[in-house]
């Protein structure tokens, strides 16, 4: 009901009054990364849609999607609008794959006679796989004025809406909101290893993150490990959280005190976990423990893009806190924040108020802090540090998904993703990163027990507030017709017929009248933190372009791991052999660490090299090359080099190649060995080529 009464632009007025009140909160002065980034709120709460079936992620190309992979909880679909029958839809047909031709340069809309001759359309979104996020995203689109597809559409829609994965739906075009790879970018055990290599290169700005083993691989580790820092410091008593990999919702965790604590039997071999330093003095409000859901849009991975939604949510424990004793080990209520274990308790309170119950904004949070003298200017720029440090460390990994998902070159729709990143503040209000979610829960209704043991979905006013916003600001932000809805928009003689249907050459609303189609839309919740900030954070991109020289010889499209030959050119192209590291010892090297790492990682269906064991092969290298230099010194100086090493290679081929054109063969040329890629190929991934190309010329400080 009130989502009704609230027609189109209820959220916004009161997200408004929450921004204005977190700006009152905050001081002037700015501290750390530029404050000038509102101080916003965050963290939320509950269900996240289940995680993408790793075996069910296609190589090379997106499989279509079923039904079934995502137990979540899927919504009767809405009524099929008159005047758009989907009959295909209904059979549960996609036939709206096109010819690859049409691909990327459809979206982009440039030009197209289409696009010319359409008077302003509005966008389409196909909503058919959003799930549980359908009802915020339907208030999103009825927002923009933009035209849903709820039940897919025979021809290509501007944006897909996935509830679960990339892989929801067999897209050949347009964009949507899911990355390949993220979901296994940030389950625990993978994050947590993109996270360490980033702490052995830069301990100081990574230790936002709590110390963490990988179980059952490093059992033995966390025990050494644990026994020599008592043995040095006999008064240290830690706690440990173990967490199950791929878990959530709480799912599966438990506190303890000692190693030996450790349920070993049975669960480990069949669902692997992490073990991590417990953090046992929180901030705490009203006497609870509280966590930080935030909202992050990955607008873009090459060139990366980051934006930060200026409110999120608070949840909170629902058992007053104390510091775990063997008597509170286990007291859900007291240690996990999850709204979906808390809603259980009789403590929980819900309320209409945003600043008041088990979830609430985190703009009230600050509000708050503020009122007692805390400079949360310089709490909310420590966040996006972290938030932006966060995702340096995962996209490496991801450009490595990326390329073997959408090669270079193929049909492929272009990516954004909206993740939800879980922190937790602790006493001395640092923030401390808990988790990533590539499917946050965008629910805005909650579970209410009428009577005993009777529910009710009803509306959450603090989810509705925060979530449609973070949805439809993603989309203004994607709008891809919005270059040309403004240019329309000045008046000019359009022409008559569109290659289209007549539905999608409806005008969007307000556009032929109104120079500025978002004025009736709240300023915009989303921060752009990068590139805004990219000055201070680009030196932390070493492993970025470690991924660029992995991913350049990879040879094989859509191939994720470095054979041998791959490997042997990358040595001989950047020269890295010497008369102390004969090609040999190479392929020893090669065997040794690929095969550990194989036995390590759940994925053993590709044989070769993953992105990981070649990091820690280039790590070695490194060490041998430049001794005494600190790690990322001598890092950072072997990709200087191999950088230096690839331009020069490219620059001689590029001329190889003119000589070529004209008929001439000039002497020495020859065919490039093994898996290295042609100019072309190179040219087809930008970040190696700009790389290679820039950065080699200057000098590597030049990136701090
Ligand atoms: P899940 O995905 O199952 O929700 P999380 O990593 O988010 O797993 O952990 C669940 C909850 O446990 C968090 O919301 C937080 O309240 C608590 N928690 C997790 N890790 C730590 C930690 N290292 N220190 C203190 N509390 C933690």
């Amino acid at each position: 009901m009130r989502r009704g009464s609230s027609g189109g632009e209820p959220a916004a007025g009161r997200e408004a009054d929450v921004g204005a009140v977190a700006r009152a909160a905050a001081p002037a002065e700015r501290v750390g990364v530029d404050a000038g980034v509102d101080a916003g709120a965050a963290g939320e709460p509950e269900r996240e849609a289940p995680e993408e079936p790793r075996a069910e992620r296609a190589r090379g190309r997106p499989r279509v999607a079923e039904e079934g992979d995502a137990p979540g909880v899927p919504r009767p679909p809405p009524p099929a609008p008159r005047a758009q029958p989907q009959p295909a839809r209904a059979r549960g047909l996609r036939l709206h794959r096109e010819p690859p031709g049409k691909g990327r340069g459809c979206r982009r809309s440039s030009g197209s006679p289409a696009d010319e001759v359409c008077s302003p359309r509005p966008v389409t979104v196909d909503s058919s796989k959003a799930r549980t996020s359908l009802d915020a995203l339907k208030i999103s689109i009825r927002q923009l004025r933009w035209k849903e597809f709820p039940f897919g559409r025979r021809l290509p829609c501007d944006i897909y809406w996935h509830g679960v994965s990339f892989h929801d739906n067999d897209i050949f075009s347009g964009q949507v909101n899911k990355f390949p790879g993220m979901t296994e970018m940030v389950r625990k055990i993978t994050l947590s290893r993109a996270v360490r290599i980033m702490q052995n290169l830069f301990p100081e700005e990574y230790n936002f993150y709590p110390r963490s083993w990988i179980l059952p691989d490093e059992f033995q580790l966390f025990v050494a490990q644990v026994r020599m820092v008592k043995d040095g410091d006999p008064s240290w008593k830690p706690t440990f959280i173990v967490k199950p990999d791929g878990g959530c919702q709480g799912d599966g965790i438990y506190l303890i005190k000692d190693p030996s604590d450790i349920r070993l039997a049975g669960t480990l071999q069949s669902r692997p976990a992490v073990v991590q330093e417990y953090i046992c003095k929180p901030l705490l409000i009203d006497k609870l423990k509280f966590d930080i859901r935030l909202y992050v849009l990955l607008k873009s991975l090459d060139p990366l893009e980051i934006y930060i939604a200026k409110d999120g949510l608070s949840r909170f424990c629902t058992e007053p806190y104390q510091e775990p004793s063997p008597k509170n080990l286990h007291h859900v209520f007291m240690h996990l924040t999850n709204y979906s274990l808390n809603i259980h308790s009789g403590n929980f309170v819900h309320s209409d108020s945003t600043s008041t119950g088990s979830k609430r904004t985190f703009s009230s949070i600050l509000c708050r802090l503020s009122s007692k003298g805390v400079d949360i200017k310089k709490v909310w720029s420590d966040i996006i540090s972290l938030v932006i440090k966060t995702v340096i460390a995962l996209t490496p990994e991801l450009k490595v998904f990326y390329q073997s998902d959408i090669p270079a070159g193929r049909p492929g729709p272009t990516c954004f993703q909206i993740l939800g990143f879980d922190i937790l503040l602790m006493k001395n209000l640092k923030p401390i990163l808990l988790e990533v979610n590539a499917n946050p829960s965008m629910r805005i209704e909650h579970e209410q027990e009428l009577s005993p043991g009777v529910f009710e979905n009803v509306p959450s006013l603090v989810d509705e507030e925060v979530k449609v916003a973070v949805i439809r600001d993603t989309l203004r932000l994607m709008d891809p017709l919005k270059n040309k809805r403004e240019k329309q928009s000045q008046p000019h003689k359009k022409p008559l017929a569109g290659k289209e249907g007549p539905s999608d050459c409806e005008p969007a609303g307000t556009s032929d009248t109104n120079p500025n189609p978002e004025a009736h839309l709240p300023s915009i919740c989303l921060k752009q933190v990068f590139p805004k900030y990219a000055k201070q954070f680009n030196y932390l991109r070493l492993v970025d372009r470690m991924a660029n020289l992995f991913i350049r010889f990879l040879g094989i499209k859509g191939s994720m791991k470095l054979g041998p030959t791959g490997f042997r050119t990358f040595i001989r192209n950047c020269k890295l052999s010497s008369s102390s590291l004969s090609m040999a010892a190479v392929d020893i090297l090669y065997i040794d660490i690929t095969r550990r790492w194989n036995s390590m990682t759940l994925d053993q269906r590709d044989s070769g090299m993953c992105l990981q064991a070649f990091i820690e092969a280039f790590f070695y290298l490194a060490q041998r090359k430049f001794k005494m230099l600190p790690l990322h010194e001598q890092v950072a100086s072997l990709i200087d080099l191999c950088e230096y090493h690839l331009s020069l290679l490219d620059e001689r081929r590029l001329v190889c190649g003119r000589s070529s054109t004209a008929g001439v063969r000039p002497p020495g040329s020859s065919t490039p060995q093994g898996a290295t890629p042609s100019v072309q190929q190179v040219e087809g991934h930008p970040p190696c080529c700009t790389n290679s190309a820039h950065k080699s010329s200057r000098p590597r400080h030049a990136l701090s």
